[in-house]
């Protein structure tokens, strides 16, 4: 079922993982730096409680990747994105980003979610479950939100700014993206942000695309134009 949330800016999700960021550093006393402990994040400074599960069978549905229970406070991450850091973390950052972004909104009742058990013959409570692909907004609210917690611009900056100086000029770039070639010279740069600013728990494809959105590659065909 889609959530229908108010449609948010991306600088305003923007400013929402930079302010969980700043209350955790609060919180800990130090400022995160990648890899970002987002498990800490939810455990920690949110006081979530976190479980690794076969989510698709207690829910019958083949594609989940994570579930949210709002009630209780629970994020339930499927066990199938176990030991696929990048994933694993990724969904556990869009899981916060429900959190922060539409569970407000979910307890001021202007939306309604859908009921799960968590457990068998436990009684159903609100959830936000999560499906691969899905792509309404709340979903998409919940992807930037993961992004931007995980990979700080500034952070993303300065990583690239070690590997490469300038900004990238790859070679007909937004054309190949767009007809979704891979594209070996973004996915390279990717594996050495990842590796320089320590980003660990970044798979390379949502590097890629952050590396992109902050325009640290640009188009060797066409330079001025944003890619966005
Ligand atoms: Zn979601």
């Amino acid at each position: 079922m889609e959530l229908k949330v108010p449609f948010l800016a991306d600088r305003q999700l923007e400013s929402a993982a930079t302010e969980l960021l700043r209350k955790y550093a609060e919180w800990k006393g130090a400022p995160p730096r990648p890899p970002i402990p987002v498990d800490d994040i939810v455990e920690g400074l949110l006081g979530l409680s976190l479980s690794i599960d076969d989510l698709r069978t207690r829910l019958g549905k083949n594609d989940v990747l994570g579930a949210t229970w709002l009630d209780d406070g629970h994020v339930m991450i499927d066990s199938s994105l176990e030991g696929n850091e990048g994933r694993f973390s990724f969904t556990l950052a869009h899981e916060t980003g429900h959190w922060v972004l539409h569970r407000p909104i979910i307890e001021m009742e202007k939306v309604t979610v859908p009921l799960f058990a968590r457990e068998p013959n436990a009684k159903p409570g609100p959830a936000i479950v999560c499906r691969d692909g899905q792509r309404d907004s709340a979903e998409i609210q919940a992807d930037r939100f993961a992004a931007y917690l995980l990979m700080p611009a500034t952070d993303v900056r300065a990583a690239a700014r070690l590997v490469t100086g300038d900004p990238l000029a790859i070679d007909r770039l937004e054309a190949r993206r767009k007809a979704g070639e891979l594209v070996p010279e973004l996915k390279s740069l990717a594996a050495e942000v990842i590796e320089r600013g320590s980003f660990s728990n970044v798979s390379n494809q949502a590097m890629q695309i952050r590396l992109v959105a902050l325009k640290l590659v640009t188009d060797a065909s066409n330079p001025q134009r944003s890619l966005l």
